[in-house]
């Protein structure tokens, strides 16, 4: 009789897992507050008061920078509208490297071409999945200009260590902290730790309003730079105060419609409020999965590096195949099989994507790999950052079941599982 359900047995788990969502009546009531308007958005793209947005807009504004401790948050449609103000406002442009994280999501390293720069991709920390101050120095050269430092899957980037190699060779710094919800450095969260910081509201994000994102700065002019990129800033230059040093950086700003609507906002403000509360029971069901994981042969639980408490977006592990003695493709096909989601890799290398094999993005010219202005050599084969690939191909494996709508069963239901394919492996040896 065969016990693992890939091979015939009864599986651990027939229900599906509970969809994480976060969305209660509070958010319904603030939307039909919103729908009262009469403006559902504020923005007006002209000079005057609405350039900067309607007031639930700067409401939710007002909230996240007492939130984070920041002097400046602004709101926008996406983060990836986040990480594209962002860059543009550090002044990025033709001719110009960013260093970037290959294991992360596609914009954070598209916002470098959008300004016509091209992104130069750093490995990870085999423990954090984040690049570090050692990896990002080996490429750094003199047509380096900025560096977008992702703290992927909510564990926080070494910041210290890269501010400092970053304010030695004048480059500016954005975290990507889409994922870094409830991650922190030193006692400090993540998303406020560089020059620009940038949140994700998207649905899948631990707070979220349907789409939507936020940047944070200290930095006055970074700060009206993005607001200027997220709303047509071309149209009101004129207007600008021509009087001080920002006159010529300020004359190249093309503008977008990055704007976030009064209801987006008015979702925003609540889930906001409900940030500590969700965290917590994210947390708790990490450290249970943890706790219940980590003695497991094989199973190497997510690794929280020191001065860094981790945000827990998603839960990867990673699995060695020799001492569990199945490739990792077949130990996740059984675990999905016993009904709980798990999947191999995460993100592949970004340099793996066409526009970076292939190199060809704006026309047939080669812009901006091979453009004139481009004076630097690209590498984007296969081996440029050999741990990421090593974690993307062989050891990471990722459950997205430890949120806030995990309840103790659907965890528990992980670890019998885990327990029930390694205990019974010789059935799967025999597949
Ligand atoms: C989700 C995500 C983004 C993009 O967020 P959107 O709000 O969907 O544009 C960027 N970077 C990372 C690491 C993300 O996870």
């Amino acid at each position: 009789m065969a016990n693992l359900a890939i091979c015939g047995g009864d599986p651990v788990r027939s229900e599906p897992y509970p969809v994480f969502d976060s969305i209660g009546e509070e958010e319904k009531q603030a939307v039909l507050r919103a729908l009262d308007g009469p403006n559902l958005s504020g923005f007006l793209g002209r000079k005057g008061d609405f350039f900067l947005g309607g007031p639930i807009v700067r409401d939710l504004e007002r909230r996240w920078k007492e939130y984070f401790g920041v002097k400046h948050a602004l709101s926008l449609n996406s983060a990836t509208a986040g990480l594209y103000a962002a860059m543009g406002a550090t002044g990025v442009g033709p001719g110009d490297e960013v260093i970037v994280s290959p294991y992360t999501m596609s914009a954070s390293a598209t916002c470098a071409l959008v300004y016509n720069a091209v992104p130069v991709f750093a490995d990870i920390d085999p423990v954090s999945f984040n690049i570090n101050a050692e990896t990002i120095a080996k490429v750094i050269t003199e047509h380096t200009k900025a560096i977008v430092v992702v703290d992927i899957l909510g564990h926080p980037s070494e910041m210290d260590d890269i501010m400092e190699l970053a304010s030695k060779h004048g480059l500016l710094v954005v975290e990507d902290a889409a994922q870094a919800y409830g991650a922190s450095y030193r006692g400090r969260p993540c998303g406020t730790l560089a020059d620009i910081g940038v949140f994700s509201l998207n649905r899948h994000k631990t707070i979220q309003c349907g789409e939507g994102g936020m940047v944070v700065t200290e930095d006055d002019e970074l700060a009206q730079r993005v607001a200027l990129i997220r709303n047509h800033g071309e149209v009101i230059l004129r207007d600008y105060d021509r009087a001080g040093d920002t006159v010529n950086t300020l004359v190249d700003m093309l503008g977008f419609n990055y704007r976030m609507t009064e209801l987006e906002a008015a979702i925003a403000i609540e889930q906001l409020k409900k940030l500590p509360a969700l965290l917590d029971k994210r947390l708790a069901a990490a450290q249970y999965l943890t706790e219940e994981l980590k003695d497991l042969p094989g199973i190497t639980p997510p690794g929280v590096l020191p001065d860094c408490e981790h945000g827990y977006y998603l839960y990867a592990m990673k699995y060695d195949p020799e001492q569990v003695g199945v490739s990792r493709k077949i130990f996740v096909e059984a675990i999905n099989r016993e009904g709980i989601p798990l999947v191999e890799g995460y993100g592949e290398p970004l340099y793996m994507q066409p526009i970076y094999r292939e190199r060809t993005l704006y026309g047939n010219n080669g812009c901006p790999f091979t453009c004139p202005h481009y004076k630097g050599e690209l590498n984007y084969e296969m081996g440029t950052c050999p741990v990421c690939e090593r974690m993307f191909f062989e050891e990471v494996i990722f459950t997205n079941v430890c949120h806030s709508s995990a309840g103790e069963e659907d965890l528990q239901d992980v670890v019998t599982a885990f327990k029930k394919v390694l205990s019974n492996i010789d059935e799967l040896k025999q597949l």
